[in-house]
């Protein structure tokens, strides 16, 4: 497999430190206009594979959209945390990270003899601007 650190690197750096969710297909188009005559710019499923990857990584943030797609930023917040999506608007809020949900995850580790638990809790709703 050969590395592509230099596109993590580009992502990043059209990530920036946005309020805004970018979905993969932004993510493309925004390095396009960055660099457009960069030889050799990445192709979506490049960005795609890129993007994923780094967000296993926790480098960036997922969410996602109402209609299904993904979507990622990179947050502010170290620590884990959690998302509050406004189906309306698109806007995110970050809220802390829910002890209870490790609790009902570790119920469930015990129940089910599944190991190395995961989780992501993620809210929908309409933010008090659009309500
Ligand atoms: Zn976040
Ligand atoms: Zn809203």
């Amino acid at each position: 497999m050969v590395k592509t650190p230099r596109y993590e690197e580009a992502v990043l750096k059209v990530l920036g430190h946005g309020a805004r969710f970018l979905s993969c297909r932004e993510i493309h188009r925004e390095m396009e206009r960055a660099l457009p005559s960069a030889p050799g710019s990445p192709s979506l499923s490049t960005i795609y594979r890129t993007v994923h990857r780094m967000a296993q990584e926790e480098l960036l943030d997922t969410v996602h959209s109402p209609d299904g797609e993904r979507l990622y930023r990179r947050c502010r917040t170290p620590a884990r945390h959690h998302h509050l999506f406004c189906r309306l608007c698109g806007r995110v809020e970050e809220i802390v990270h829910l002890a209870e949900l490790a609790e009902v995850a570790e119920r469930v580790r015990g129940t089910s003899g599944f190991g190395e638990l995961d989780y992501s809790f993620e809210l929908t709703g309409v933010c008090p601007r659009c309500r």
